[in-house]
Formats: structure tokens, sequence, C-alpha cells
């Protein structure tokens, strides 16, 4: 999205997308129609229905922006750079061969953590940072509810990982990533009060769930073009044939491919930089 947005990391006033502000209209119109005419109410629950019906399918699609402001690429002025953005750590046995594979080919990364986490393994986030990498809010819990929970509920997970996040790497996260890119409605406006900036992907590599490190590779690299933001894990990483988790192997295969097409990568926060003066 190049549209001007507000810099993250400052609180900001929440304007509804029309997806959200046409629902809200579609519930007052059908609340207002019961009460003038009770006749019309298969028509009110029919409208009140489609809406939710469209407001869950576009929280279904990590990449919409129905629901709010998502980066899917970077702004324009990080011209021939990517994103490398690693989710769901940290984790003791994966990160630090992570860190290891991003310094060997002097690339930069950002790390959506899980507060939870990040908790039991202060010593890995602390070295995420003093490596030169980014980290960011993937919630306190990752839980699987994530996308059902309530305003309250979305704001405490997310509030958490702030907290966590911010004390043990010293900086507070300025972007935010939905377990399983999974929203609702509710959660853009607090990202808003918290100045937290929704990120998604350009493409993913599906390294949960695949052991085979050359088709996520593919799968990263199908079509890789400037300000592409790329998804891998660290966290709930598969393994390959021999045990090795798959993440190492793609993201190695990756890197070396970005540098034949002269892409180099920066952090999200990185990448918006300039937004921020
Ligand atoms: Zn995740």
């Amino acid at each position: 999205m190049n549209a001007p947005v507000p810099a993250p990391g400052k609180p900001r006033h929440w304007r509804p997308t029309p997806l959200v502000g046409g629902a809200a209209a579609v519930h007052a119109g059908a609340l207002a129609a019961l009460a003038v005419s009770p006749a019309t109410w298969p028509w009110a629950a029919g409208g009140v229905i489609a809406s939710h019906l469209a407001l869950t399918a576009a929280g279904l699609w990590p990449r919409s922006t129905l629901l709010g402001h998502n980066w899917t690429t970077l702004p324009a002025s990080a011209s021939a750079r990517i994103a490398i953005t690693i989710d769901d750590g940290p984790d003791p046995e994966v990160t630090p061969r992570v860190l290891d594979l991003l310094d060997a080919h002097r690339a930069r990364a950002t790390f959506f953590c899980i507060g939870e986490r990040a908790r039991r393994h202060p010593r890995i986030v602390e070295a995420i940072v003093a490596r030169g990498h980014a980290v960011e809010n993937h919630s306190q819990r990752h839980r699987h509810n994530f996308s059902l929970l309530g305003p309250g509920g979305l704001r405490r997970e997310i509030e958490a990982a702030q907290s966590t996040l911010g004390e043990i790497a010293g900086t507070r996260p300025l972007f935010f990533r939905a377990p399983a890119g999974l929203r609702n409605p509710f959660l853009e406006p607090v990202l808003c009060g918290l100045g937290l900036h929704l990120a998604s992907w350009t493409r993913r590599g599906f390294d949960t769930r695949t052991g085979h490190a050359a088709l996520v590779a593919r799968r990263l690299l199908h079509g890789l073009a400037a300000r592409d933001i790329l998804l891998v894990h660290d966290g709930h990483a598969a393994r390959d044939a021999n045990g090795a988790p798959v993440v190492l192997a793609a993201l190695d295969t990756v890197l070396r491919a970005a540098a034949g097409r002269e892409l180099e990568t920066v952090t999200l926060r990185g990448a918006i930089a300039p937004m921020l003066r």
C-alpha cells in the first residue's frame, strides 16, 4: 500500500473503512426498520447476516485491507529492498541458528515474537536486537481463538506483548501481526490506540507445514520482487526428513537468490524510517 499513513509508534484516530462503516450502517438501519415496521424483520435479518459474512470473509483474508490499513508490501521508498519477517519465536533451538544464517548473508530481519516465549527466552530476544534485527508484536500468547476475541480481549493480548517485548528488547514494537493472520473488525481500533500498524506479507513459505525446504523456498521466490515482505517461522518450524528445521535451508536459498537479484534486506521499521522524520 502506498497511500500516506501516520507513522507507527503514536496513537492515531480510528476511521472505519467503507466495509466496516457500511456494516455498522446496515445494523443501525435494520434496528430502525424493525422499530418502525416489525414486519420488515426478514430484510433486516438478511442485511445483518450478509454484513457479518462480509466482515468475516475480510478477516479470514490476511492480506485484505478491508478492515483497516495493512502493510502487504514495503513503501515505495524502500526501492530495491525486501523484508524477511520471521514469526512465532523466539525458539531456543531454531532462532540462534537463524541469527547465524542472517549474519552469514549480512541480512536484516524482523522477528514477530510471541510475548510468552520472549519471557521464557529473554537472552534470545536481546541477541536479535544486538545483531541488528527488529522485534515486533505477535501477541502475548498466540491464542488460536485470537480472531474471536472482543475489543477488551484483543487489547489485553496485544498490550501485554507490547510491555513484555518493549521491556526485553528495549524498544516498543511498532508493528503487529495477527496470529495466523486472522482478524476481526475490533482489531484496527485497538491497534490505532496503541500506535501499532498491522503488517502481513506479500508471500509466505508455509514452512510450519511443509517439510521440504526447496518447496518452501520456491513459494517464497516465485515472482520475488523489490518491496516484497516474506514470511517464514522460527517458532513452530516444520522439520525435514533429517529433522532439520526447513526454515534454515529455505532462508539460505532465498537470501542467495535475493543477493543474485541485487535485492537488499531491510527491517519493517527500517523501511518506514523515512516516514518517521
Ligand atoms: Zn504466528
